[in-house]
């Protein structure tokens, strides 16, 4: 992994007034100051409000104790902070924004070493990019990364104009898009589970697993997104990005090397090997739903179409469930089941490792008569991994029973920010792209998704709302299951109480 000691830099917020910045970005930046990962560091934050260093630095301070608790050296740690009103359309802007950042690279001693975090609506990705190239910002003597927030793109086609604009500024080593799941604890642990486990690693292929079920669900709708969601929906937002890397990082070879792009590339092969299916069939492996009224924690929530900025007949999804197909040697016949959604029974993300029965059950099992083996990991809200074992039911003759083994990630959580923004930071300032994702990745997981989005834009439903908020979705969604044979592991089943 390609590491830097020296991780003086010189932080560029771009959208420093936003949401993003305030509730995660400066809480995560004090996690690394407290641990002294922050060596030399300054930070100038970017928006549009015209407000003053001191009023910036306050809601700097707000930020971290709502999220952290009172701080003995916050008043340290918010001296580091600079604020530079900004349009980021107008190019005169830059250039104060140049002089400020290189007054304080000199004052830091920060070795011309800049990072530009871009916490900013998309549309402003790419015209920030070629400004900052055009007004003198990337010429620096130092390194020059360029962290950009999702959504890279609406499609293939709209994420690689703006990756041609973006890669005017800044070379594909320099670009770290964030895809906040790679920054959770579980899902970087995915890799050392498979390929640090001698029990795991040789069953881990068509021989041995029946089925892998990937479930990403919220009980939260669409809150204030309206106007975002609409254009993207659940599709875009959640399967694009962060379910098809957890199928990458499940599905993957091992890799030769944990670099960076030894890594990336062994993901890629996962994204070259889906299966592509012809529009005709996306209905047969590719459900959609949208939330209609209902009940969550006792409370009456509105349907999809009711919500703030959402149009009264709109046809956008909130819910996706999906089949997805690996063709290679590894994987051949083995379905990912995929499922995500919004207004759902319980926030959860858990991915279910479920292993063929065995040949012959020669126990008996008052409730089933063979109960395949699970490997559970827990991405959310809990951390950690449930394995579901057969053995001998205490006391009785030769009963079987299932037992669950568990293990919880609390040890470490003074490690584990809640969307593991702090570990991306650090990774940046490290100069570690492999938790990011390349352009490839990008853009065949773009191809995949494009295919079902085109038909689903062209056939529009006519039965949304289908599901009923604090459900676990449609219905068709477990039929997708039911017609292999297979169903929806139930969450409140896959829960343990976790030894802690
Ligand atoms: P936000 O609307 O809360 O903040 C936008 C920021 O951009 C503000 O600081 C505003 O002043 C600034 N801005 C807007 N127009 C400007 C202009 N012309 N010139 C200069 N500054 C301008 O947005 P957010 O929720 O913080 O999201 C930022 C990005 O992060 C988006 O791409 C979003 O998709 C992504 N994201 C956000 C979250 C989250 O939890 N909020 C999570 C994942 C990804």
């Amino acid at each position: 992994m390609k590491q830097q000691e020296n991780m003086s830099s010189l932080i560029m917020i771009f959208g420093a007034t936003g949401d993003l910045a305030i509730r995660k970005l400066f809480p995560s930046l004090y996690r690394l100051f407290e641990r002294g990962r922050l060596n030399k560091f300054a930070v100038i934050g970017v928006a549009r409000r015209q407000i003053t260093n001191d009023a910036f630095q306050k809601s700097v301070r707000e930020s971290v104790i709502n999220a952290l608790g009172d701080k003995e050296n916050i008043d340290e740690f918010i001296s580091y902070f600079y604020y530079q009103s900004h349009d980021v359309t107008n190019s005169s802007s830059y250039v104060a924004l140049r002089n400020l950042a290189d007054q304080i690279d000199a004052n830091y001693s920060l070795e011309g070493n800049r990072i530009f975090y871009l916490a900013m609506a998309p549309e402003f990705f790419g015209p920030i990019a070629l400004h900052l190239k055009s007004d003198g910002l990337t010429e620096v003597k130092g390194f020059k990364r360029l962290v950009i927030e999702k959504p890279f793109g609406k499609s293939l086609e709209s994420a690689k104009e703006l990756n041609q604009q973006i890669r005017t500024a800044f070379s594909e080593e320099e670009i770290y898009r964030i895809d906040h799941y790679l920054g959770k604890e579980m899902v970087r642990n995915i890799e050392v589970i498979r390929f640090a486990n001698a029990i795991f690693e040789p069953l881990w292929n068509n021989r041995y697993i029946s089925n892998i079920q990937i479930t990403s669900s919220e009980v939260l709708g669409v809150e204030e997104r309206g106007r975002y969601y609409e254009t993207s929906g659940a599709l875009r937002d959640m399967v694009q990005n962060h379910i098809m890397q957890m199928v990458a990082l499940l599905a993957m070879e091992p890799p030769i090397r944990l670099t960076t792009d030894e890594v990336r590339s062994e993901k890629v092969r996962v994204f070259r090997s889906l299966r592509r299916f012809e529009s005709s069939e996306i209905k047969d492996y590719f459900v959609r739903g949208q939330y209609g009224p209902g009940t969550v924690n006792d409370e009456q929530v509105p349907e999809y179409r009711a919500e703030p900025m959402v149009d009264k007949e709109s046809n956008t999804e909130t819910f996706v469930a999906g089949k997805i197909m690996i063709d290679n040697f590894r994987w051949a016949g083995v379905p990912f089941y995929i499922r995500t959604g919004k207004r759902m029974k319980s926030k959860s993300t858990k991915i279910v490792v479920q292993f063929k029965d065995i040949p012959m059950n020669l126990y008996y099992q008052p409730e089933k008569n063979v109960h395949p083996n699970l490997l559970v990991i827990h991405i959310q809200p809990e951390e950690g991994i449930t394995l579901h074992l057969n053995a001998k039911k205490a006391g009785g003759h030769l009963d079987a029973q299932e037992v669950k083994l568990s293990f919880a990630n609390t040890g470490i959580q003074a490690m584990n920010t809640p969307e593991g923004y702090e570990k991306l930071l650090y990774d940046c300032l490290r100069g570690d792209a492999t938790n990011f994702t390349h352009w490839d990745e990008v853009a065949y997981s773009w191809a995949f998704v494009d295919k079902i989005s085109e038909v689903w834009e062209k056939t529009k439903t006519v039965d949304f709302p289908n599901y009923e908020s604090g459900t676990i979705g449609p219905k068709a969604a477990d039929e997708l299951l039911e017609k292999d044979g297979f169903f929806w592991w139930p969450v409140s089943y896959l829960e343990v109480d976790m030894c802690k």
